[in-house]
């Protein structure tokens, strides 16, 4: 694992400033330009749902880049897969040129100027998930519509306007809600609190959710589309919309929070500097802080590439546990030192430094499980921080797109929770982000790095990637939702691919061995749970099948430099799809 900023600045002989900086600079030496094959065809997208598949299909072929696909794929999402994403959340964009350039924007919600570290406190009492939602307490400021303005001035082939058409249309014309939907929207039936506005969209006068297979239409929502595609970014953040969403924070009947029209208008999309490494002979970029999601990736795969796993292969239990090790190593680091960059510092660089790996490598073996995992003292750690234990969450989607140029956009987009805070604004749910800071602010008389704080941005598992081959072209696109079993399976998506030589869609249907206080869970109905014993043998404490809510997209090259074409691959365990041109 070499991460390419490490290399750059330590060379330079200032890796202070690098971890000052906090982040790998991703301008890697190792970047060739590789122009795409001739039939790379007009590009591809892939997403959770097809309908905002065909929504990006259909801005390729209109002459669009990966990057305005990907803003058009964001934008059919909010309507079709109103529980998991849309511009009342954030989310984060990873984009690829074809000489391997790579740009992150960050557009992750932030706290109101008034938050603070007990934020989810009444008094000496810390409140839980019931409390706050449905509740305007966990929002945060949508970041999701500043960050496809700053993608687009960058990246942008079409009008803005032009990308927004496909989602306007779905939501006014109606889309048909789909099996998954309509349960999601069953676990709400009897949740007070959860927007009228809401109701009256997804469920009937019997207070039933609407049927899958029935069509919805959600005018409001394509009005507000109709403005921002009209008025541009800054009508979502100055003015009504602006006070709609202020109000329905700070009025919430559940939960109430400030929340001020400046919170909103201020709020600023980040690029950040990429963060990216090596692993065998590929390259791995994704977003950094205040993602933890490929420092994670990075960490578990620098820790693995020692061992045999092509040898091993997917079959062997040894394999998965040494997966399931470096992973719980990873864990550990993150929940120590991993926040928003503007707040703490974050050692990056330390925390993807190959001698750093190799000696928290050396901590795992073949044979046995570590008995108790703590973080790392990487280089350029700061002392002030206590670990924290990390929570769940659940509520995402992931998308990617490849454009006729041989450029690429990996998008990660959320509202945190099914249907994030419950509340509504113009047909769009707003965000429950701020569930991702730790809700317990200390520990141990320290702060912790992912505490509340006014303006700061909630720590993040997204983990958008762009892989690179050792000739310089994209190998795969990839990312998933599912909190913090994220990276767990970006990580097996990557050893599934890159070193079993699995299609990206036979990676994605494998299960998943997600670490947990006590052992491990795989996902049930997989041939991991035939693994169990041997995990068990292995020392890894309790180890369960449980059914996992996972759910993964890619885009991959298969061929070579004179031929080959990009496929699609979307989760079996959802509607997933790709669309072509
Ligand atoms: N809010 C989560 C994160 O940023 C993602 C939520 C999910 O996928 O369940 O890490």
């Amino acid at each position: 694992m070499k991460p390419c900023s490490f290399r750059i600045f330590a060379k330079a002989f200032v890796p202070a400033l690098a971890l000052m900086l906090g982040a790998c600079a991703a301008q890697p030496p190792m970047a060739r330009t590789a122009p795409p094959p001739a039939d790379a065809g007009l590009g591809l997208v892939s997403a959770a749902d097809g309908r905002a598949a065909d929504a990006g299909a259909q801005i390729l072929k209109a002459g669009g880049s990966a990057t305005d696909a990907a803003i058009a794929t964001m934008l059919a999402l909010n309507v079709v897969e109103p529980q998991s994403s849309g511009i009342g959340g954030g989310g984060f964009l990873v984009t690829g040129d074809a000489a391997g350039r790579i740009e992150t924007y960050d557009g992750r919600e932030t706290a109101p100027a008034a938050a603070r570290p007990r934020w989810f406190y009444n008094g000496e009492t810390r409140m839980g998930y019931r409390d706050i939602i449905p509740g305007g307490r966990p929002v945060g400021v949508p970041g999701n519509v500043r960050l496809a303005a700053m993608a687009h001035a960058r990246h942008g082939k079409l009008a803005w306007k032009a990308l927004f058409q496909p989602a306007i249309r779905l939501a006014r014309e109606g889309f048909v809600v789909s099996p998954r939907l309509n349960a999601s929207l069953a676990l709400f039936k009897d949740t007070a609190g959860f927007d009228p506005e809401g109701r009256a969209l997804f469920f009937g006068a019997d207070g039933a959710p609407v049927p899958a297979g029935t069509t919805v239409r959600n005018p409001a929502l394509a009005d507000i589309l109709g403005r921002i595609a009209d008025k541009g970014a800054d009508s979502f953040y100055i003015g009504e919309n602006a006070a709609t969403i202020a109000a329905k924070v700070s009025a919430s009947p559940g939960a109430p929070a400030s929340m001020t029209t400046a919170d909103i208008a201020g709020y600023q999309a980040k690029m950040r500097p990429p963060t990216c490494g090596k692993y065998r002979v590929w390259r791995i970029c994704g977003m950094g802080p205040p993602s933890s999601g490929v420092v994670i990736v990075l960490q578990a795969l620098g820790a693995l590439e020692r061992f045999d796993l092509k040898a091993m292969g997917p079959t062997s239990p040894t394999a998965w546990h040494l997966i399931a090790e470096a992973e719980r190593l990873a864990f550990a680091d993150r929940d120590k030192y991993l926040g928003d960059p503007d707040f703490v510092a974050v050692p990056v660089a330390g925390l993807t430094d190959p001698a750093y790996l190799s000696g928290r490598s050396a901590l795992i073996s073949e044979n046995a499980t570590i008995a108790a995992v703590s973080a790392g003292s990487p280089a350029g750690a700061p002392t002030t921080f206590a670990s924290a234990a990390p929570i769940e969450e659940h509520g995402t989607s992931h998308f990617a797109a490849v454009d006729r140029w041989g450029h690429a956009a990996s998008y990660t987009s959320t509202i945190e929770s099914g249907f994030g805070s419950g509340l509504m604004a113009h047909g769009y749910y707003l965000n429950n982000e701020l569930t991702d800071f730790n809700l317990v602010p200390e520990r141990g008389g320290k702060p912790t790095a992912n505490q509340v704080e006014g303006g700061k941005r909630p720590r993040s598992s997204m983990s958008p990637v762009l892989v690179y081959g050792p000739d310089g072209r994209l190998r795969i696109a990839t990312g998933a939702a599912g909190g913090l079993t994220i990276p767990v399976q970006v990580i097996r998506i990557l050893i599934g691919t890159l070193d079993w030589g699995m299609t990206a869609r036979d990676a994605i249907a494998q299960g998943a061995v997600m670490p947990a206080p006590d052992g491990l869970v795989v996902e049930a109905g997989t041939p991991l749970e035939a693994m169990v014993p041997a995990l068990i043998a292995l020392g890894h404490g309790n180890v369960r099948a449980v059914p996992m809510r996972l759910k993964a997209n890619a885009i991959e090259w298969t061929g070579t430099a004179e031929g080959g074409h990009w496929t699609g691959a979307a989760d079996p365990r959802s509607e997933g799809a790709s669309a072509t041109p």
